[in-house]
């Protein structure tokens, strides 16, 4: 394997008849995935998805790729591919369309549709290009061919990206169902002609390269979901990603069979369901599915609920009935079914919500307990077949975290791909396809973009660090007034707090550290506002990290007396 330097330099100019490939986002991390290829000075994107925060990044909606090394160059942008419809994968095209609307946009179905939902909500008509499995289409000098992968949403495609520097496989996300429920599979047909044809590079999706075997298949759930419907006395409360149109099927099916009737909460569910059915990714039976308000007058045993919220996140609906302030209340009886993975960062949200859930009289199902989830992505024995199928020259292991690229590299290296030729990058790592071989060649600039309310991008790491600062010490102001054009104090300085706490003794600590720095600031003749309420917050700040061990945000205020 190679992996990428820690600091690389600006990559150099792009050799004439080579191909470049920049991925911004989903490399070390799983999330905001987006790769750009380059190739006679035209630009393709493919994906430009989200990642969503953890505990350790507070107030932060989403993290978006960073586009700085493509924003003078957005002309030259001929489209943006998108694999499927999952928000790691399509959530940064509004943040992308805003700086340039008018950029094609290639997709499946289904994807198409959950973007256009999302970009409505952004005030973006988009120019939207339908392609599905087996199309070809052209966009500059980017001969373009999909073909069908099998994930976990509906409509998902593999992009082969052809260049006359060479033949380019991204697999976006996939695993390989051999029975799935909408009998459409990875095609592995299509990936054995492109390993005659000669594949130059496969960047391929690593989430679940370090878990042996094969990922299950979707259908062997449904006895651990029918077991649910068939022993629960009260409702049945479904939680799932607004876009697991297959598993959602299976529970309505579930449904059906006992005689329940099912609701949709929240409003990404009641969106997605609706468009899933529209463009029949989902069969409904007449009947089965009301609205929540008329479910209060069956009996529980006669009602499905299915809500969002499977990772803990706080405004979720499930996590809002766990709280007790969701219009839904639990009550014994019923059963809440996690029908989804942890994503990893989430867990202990949860398990929060399945106590707090339990606590409240219900049975919690979950993949801990029952087998009620399989993941999306291909398991090891499944990604050797695709190499054993692809004989890719070079290969380029792409979303995942460190570990998960390290894994997938060491299958292509074992199924007998060059060492050299397996390449371990991360996010702004820039990889050049010229004859054949493929090296990592430079980096640009990649930082967590972070969407904060209306801002993007204003939000920077040292906020973060305050904010992690005020959560676990608060703040504490210091008024001084001082004398005026000196440096003295004409009163003792007065504290105020705010979820932050000090003994008298830790604050007469404090007041002789700032009269020590102001006495400095005499002597170096310092009278300047700014530079005075800095030296003060700095003395209170050491002075109360020595005393009380507390680190609370200290923000001074210098006013003339
Ligand atoms: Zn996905």
């Amino acid at each position: 394997m190679r992996t990428a330097a820690r600091d690389l330099a600006s990559p150099p100019a792009l050799n004439p008849g080579a191909l470049r490939v920049t991925p911004l986002g989903g490399i070390g991390e799983i999330g905001r995935n987006m790769t750009v290829f380059e190739h006679a000075g035209k630009l393709l994107v493919v994906d430009c998805g989200v990642l969503f925060p953890e505990d350790t990044q507070p107030g932060i909606d989403v993290i978006l790729p960073d586009f700085t090394s493509i924003e003078d160059r957005l002309d030259d942008i001929e489209a943006i591919v998108l694999t499927h419809g999952h928000e790691d994968h399509i959530g940064g095209v509004p943040y992308l369309l805003k700086q340039r609307p008018d950029i094609p946009v290639v997709g499946s179905q289904l994807t198409l549709a959950f973007l256009s939902a999302k970009l409505t909500e952004h005030n973006i008509k988009p120019v939207l290009v339908h392609v599905e499995a087996a199309d070809r289409h052209t966009a500059g000098p980017f001969s373009l061919e999909f073909i069908a992968v099998n994930h976990s949403i509906p409509d998902g495609l593999a992009v082969v990206i052809r260049t006359p520097a060479g033949v380019v496989l991204h697999t976006g996300d996939f695993r390989m169902d051999q029975f799935p429920l909408d009998g459409r599979l990875t095609d592995l047909r299509a990936f054995g002609r492109l390993g005659e044809e000669g594949l130059d590079l496969l960047l391929v999706d690593s989430t679940n390269a370090e878990i042996p075997g094969f990922t299950i298949s979707e259908t062997e759930l449904t006895p651990a979901i029918d077991q649910v419907f068939t022993t629960t006395p009260g409702r049945v409360i479904v939680s799932s990603f607004a876009s697991h149109v297959h598993r959602i099927q299976q529970v309505l099916d579930a449904s059906h069979a006992r005689g329940r009737k099912v609701a949709f909460v929240g409003r990404s569910m009641v969106r997605n369901m609706r468009i899933a059915r529209e463009l029949g990714y989902l069969t409904v039976p007449r009947g089965l599915v009301i609205d929540y308000a008329k479910t209060r007058n069956l009996p529980p045993n006669k009602v499905t609920l299915i809500c969002t919220g499977s990772q803990g996140e706080p405004m979720a609906a499930l996590a809002r009935m766990a709280g007790e302030t969701h219009e839904v209340r639990i009550s014994d009886g019923d059963t809440v079914l996690l029908a989804s993975s942890l994503i990893p960062g989430n867990e202990s949200a949860i398990y929060g919500i399945i106590n707090k859930l339990t606590d409240l009289g219900a049975n919690v199902v979950h993949k801990g307990n029952a087998r009620v989830h399989v993941s999306g992505h291909a398991s090891a024995g499944e990604l050797v077949y695709c190499y054993n199928i692809l004989r890719p020259r070079n290969v380029m292991p792409v979303h995942g975290e460190p570990k998960h690229l390290r894994a997938n590299g060491a299958l292509a290296e074992r199924t007998g791909v060059p060492a050299d030729n397996v390449l371990i990058t991360r996010d702004g790592v820039v990889v050049d396809l010229v004859d054949g071989v493929a090296r990592i060649v430079g980096q640009v600039e990649n930082d967590l973009v972070y969407v904060d309310g209306q801002t993007v991008g204003h939000v920077t790491e040292d906020t973060l660090a305050d904010r992690r600062k005020l959560s676990a010490a608060g703040v504490l102001t210091v008024l001084a007034f001082l004398r005026p054009g000196t440096a003295e104090l004409a009163e003792p300085l007065e504290y105020l707090h705010r979820g932050s706490v000090h003994g008298q003794d830790s604050l007469d600590n404090a007041s002789r550290a700032v009269e020590k720095a102001l006495a400095d600031a005499t002597r170096n003749k310092t009278t300047a506002g700014d530079q005075l309420e800095d030296i003060i917050a700095k003395a209170v700040a050491r002075s109360l990290a020595r005393s009380s061990r507390r680190e609370p945000v200290v923000i001074a205020v210098v006013l003339d007396a």
